[in-house]
């Protein structure tokens, strides 16, 4: 085992992607080679038994994927899946089977994941049969109804079938499931996402008690930050499938390192009117993981997106004109719709229009060359010669932030991690962002 990383690290992902080819696709005909999207892009952690680490980002952003994948559900297109010691990465259905037992799952939908025919008993000691647990059928039966029990249900249950019950208590069911063959790995994907807010809490306590209980290393899947407070000890902010930052989960929440996971926890409700911050609107849309932007993937949407050496106005300035840059070249900047809102032909108007529009700041806001750009882009926008104007904006608002691809870098003192820290994140954790990077572009922060 690597130096730094915990001897009782169960899980270990080292660069792990999951590409799925795009064959026959649009952008097949139109580049003329099969496309993939890369739904998991190079992704490291590491979790230790009886840890909990979260994967938390927007939908679309991999994390189910990459659940599915570290359990080797999906074919791996490359990295390592170490499991106690034992690559697994690629292992047939066969060689899988001495581990199947060992991992668990656990899904958002509980009853699509629960067979609505089987009684709760058969549910809950097919899995036993199957992995040799218990005695004879008696003994198992005992051991399920031991274990809905354990789980907040009654022993009786047994005899039920999924639908007889509520959501929370199917979800119970499938937490059970999931135990009866003593799991050493659990990933538990958006597991009360499907839930009454109500019962969230208690599944979440259930969770964490089960899994402090059986020593349990947990692989928790979500898009939704405020429930990661209760459960992990770690978390990993997962962006367009790579994983951006890597923190344990107190200072993830008391201090983000990269601008997206400040974006996130802006979302989240507080209590604590002290602690209370802006929220952070995203704009933009989220690129395609089939060609993710360069650089920081982030970039197209990044509040703290870096300006170029050469520019002679403030951060908010640059960032408005990236994103008006970002509207032209996605081709949602549309003068006939704005040509039919104003019901006029006047290319001057059409184009002022446009700027109203797709800056999101005052053009007096920029500095005069960029202005007058943004201004002649909207113009030749208006005359309808697109290709002029888009070429106009590309060339003209380019962030490092887009040609430089960031390092990750420990939070704590700005030093670039090692293999160790990409894998386990140490005890500040990493984060990908040239601002934390002593080295980078644009560091430090207060410069712009
Ligand atoms: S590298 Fe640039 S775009 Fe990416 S998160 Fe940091 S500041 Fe934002």
């Amino acid at each position: 085992m690597s130096a730094g990383i915990p001897d009782d690290a169960l899980v270990q992902v080292r660069d792990l992607r999951k590409y799925y080819p795009q064959a026959d696709g649009f952008l097949d005909r139109l580049v003329g080679e099969s496309a993939s999207v890369r739904a998991v892009d190079g992704v490291d952690f590491a979790i230790e038994r009886g840890e909990t680490l979260a994967v938390v980002g927007e939908s679309g952003c991999g994390k189910s994927t990459l659940g599915r994948t570290v359990l080797n559900l999906e074919d791996v297109t490359g990295g390592e899946i170490e499991f106690d010691g034992d690559e697994i990465a690629g292992l047939s259905d066969r060689e899988m089977r001495p581990y199947r037992r060992r991992m668990q799952m656990i899904f958002q939908d509980p009853l699509a994941s629960l067979n609505p025919r089987q009684s709760v008993g058969s549910i809950l000691t097919a899995p036993m049969e199957v992995h040799g647990i218990g005695d004879d059928d008696d003994d198992r039966l005992e051991r399920a109804r031991d274990l809905l029990e354990r789980v907040g249900l009654e022993r009786g249950h047994v005899d039920r079938y999924p639908h007889q019950f509520s959501g929370g208590q199917q979800q119970r069911v499938a937490i059970a499931r999931a135990l009866t063959v003593e799991p050493e790995f659990l990933v538990a994907d958006e597991p009360t996402s499907a839930l009454d807010v109500s019962v969230q809490a208690q599944i979440l306590n259930l969770l964490s008690e089960l899994q402090a209980e059986f020593d349990i290393a947990l692989l928790f899947i979500t898009h939704d930050l405020s429930v990661v407070r209760q459960v992990a000890d770690r978390v990993a902010v997962m962006y367009l499938g790579e994983i951006v930052e890597t923190a344990p989960t107190e200072r993830l929440f008391a201090e983000p390192a990269h601008p997206y996971s400040a974006a996130l926890l802006s979302a989240v409700p507080r209590i604590d009117p002290e602690t209370r911050t802006d929220r952070t609107l995203l704009t933009g849309t989220v690129p395609s993981p089939i060609d993710p932007p360069t650089g920081c993937r982030f970039h197209t949407r990044c509040p703290a997106v870096i300006p170029p050496d050469d520019w002679r106005g403030d951060q908010p300035a640059f960032r408005a004109a990236l994103a008006f840059r970002n509207r032209l070249l996605d081709g949602e900047v549309d003068p006939d719709a704005a040509a039919a809102r104003l019901g006029t032909d006047d290319v001057d108007a059409i184009a002022t229009y446009l700027v109203e529009q797709s800056l999101p700041a005052e053009i007096d806001a920029l500095p005069e060359s960029a202005a007058e750009t943004v201004s002649e882009a909207a113009r030749l926008a208006a005359t309808g010669a697109d290709d002029e104007a888009t070429a106009l904006v590309a060339d003209a608002f380019v962030s490092p932030c887009e040609t430089q691809r960031p390092r990750r870098v420990a939070a704590a003192d700005g030093v670039a991690a090692g293999d160790v820290d990409l894998a386990h994140g140490g005890d500040a954790g990493w984060a990908a962002c040239h601002r934390n990077d002593p080295e980078g572009p644009g560091s430090p922060v207060a410069d712009d």
